[in-house]
């Protein structure tokens, strides 16, 4: 006879048997699983909600993912550049209304004007909010020596997906050359822990050829590489991407939710102190999705303050919300809806990860 879900959630660890029955979870021992950790959590790290302004100030890409919307070879998109007076600006908003963090966020590019240019940006940010501003990066695999200069210059926080930890599934999902690598990605992420970043990674969720076991595994990954942030949520369809030749045979798009939040509930569990973010693609699927998940485990949310003229042209995946809303609208609208989940916001707060702070005192 199966174990009950109530008793493998009372577990103190899991395998990986257990992870892949809370994360194939359905109706109601689904239901009495979420409920059973919404509960037990905020005990834990508490009630608080941490903003984190994204910027997602540029969709230039030198790669080539097989699942996104930006990629180098959608010859469809519009490119742009947003320049770093109209990022400063961004900044100044998310200072002066308490975000207390933003996220730079673009395609991933390595040259040298670029990896100069974030540098300068970061010190000017950093300048002008008289430090107050936690800064989280997001534009991919770089150098040591990259990654130690943006250190140097503000940014303490780094998010790189590891997109999937199943080095099969990674090359079905990516071209097979020496630019998408899974080992320099995999790698990236010592690099990152070394400089002394607070070290994000996530995966997509209900991505072709992916099994419950594979998430299962991936949460193991997470553990396993001791991360203190973590970004995952749906995959979702990009009509111009050759992943969509799959369709087909993808989870329905509300089974993808559904798993997504079986996944932020399980990491929880499995790391209770880490941040999660609710990731935005949640609620591309449900408009009530970023509240769901804060309810299931998370507890950062990214508001989008990109300059709104722009936000059309970063469409990773369809239906991506908020592309015609200005900031005010979002923020506005985020303070009732986190008020609505039960939670309170950190305003100007930096909100680390707990996680981090035991990892560099050797404690975890
Ligand atoms: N270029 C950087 C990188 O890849 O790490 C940062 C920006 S990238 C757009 C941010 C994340 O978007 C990726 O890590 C990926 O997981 C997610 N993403 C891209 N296409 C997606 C899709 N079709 N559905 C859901 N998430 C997607
Ligand atoms: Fe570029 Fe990131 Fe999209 Fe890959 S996921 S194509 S690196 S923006």
């Amino acid at each position: 006879m199966q174990e009950k879900i109530t008793d493998i959630i009372k577990k103190e660890s899991f395998t990986k048997e257990d992870l892949v029955r809370l994360l194939s979870s359905e109706g109601e021992e689904r239901a009495v699983f979420l409920k059973k950790v919404a509960k037990s959590y905020i005990g834990t790290i508490g009630k608080k909600v941490y903003f984190r302004g994204l910027i997602e100030f540029s969709n230039y890409c030198t790669k080539d993912c097989l699942y996104c919307g930006i990629r180098k070879s959608n010859s469809k998109v519009d490119r742009y550049n947003i320049d770093d007076d109209a990022i400063l600006e961004a900044a100044r908003f998310a200072h002066q209304n308490r975000y207390g963090s933003l996220v730079l966020q673009s395609g991933e590019r390595s040259d040298d004007a670029f990896v100069e240019r974030i540098e300068n940006l970061l010190r000017r940010i950093k300048a002008e909010t008289n430090g107050e501003l936690g800064i989280t990066i997001s534009v991919g695999e770089q150098t040591e020596e990259t990654f130690r200069r943006w250190f140097e210059a503000g940014a303490h926080r780094y998010l790189l997906r590891i997109e999937s930890s199943n080095r099969d599934l990674y090359y079905k999902i990516h071209p097979q050359n020496h630019k998408h690598d899974f080992d320099t990605r995999l790698n990236c992420l010592h690099l990152l822990k070394k400089t002394g970043y607070q070290t994000g990674t996530g995966v997509m969720i209900g991505l072709p050829f992916q099994t419950y076991e594979d998430l299962a595994d991936d949460l193991l990954f997470m553990k396993e590489l001791n991360v203190d942030m973590v970004g995952m949520g749906p995959f979702i369809e990009h009509h111009d991407t050759p992943l969509y030749q799959y369709r087909d045979q993808l989870w329905p798009l509300q089974r993808r939710f559904e798993v997504a939040l079986n996944m932020i509930a399980t990491l929880r569990l499995l790391m209770p102190d880490i941040n999660m973010v609710a990731a935005t693609a949640l609620q591309a699927i449900d408009p009530m999705g970023r509240e769901k998940a804060l309810r299931v485990g998370a507890n950062i949310i990214m508001p989008n303050i990109t300059p709104t003229f722009h936000r059309k042209d970063y469409q990773l995946y369809e239906n991506k919300p908020c592309t015609d809303e200005g900031a005010d609208d979002c923020t506005n609208c985020l303070n009732i809806r986190i008020e609505m989940a039960g939670r309170e916001i950190g305003y100007g707060e930096w909100g680390d990860s707990r996680h981090f702070f035991k990892r560099i005192s050797g404690k975890q």
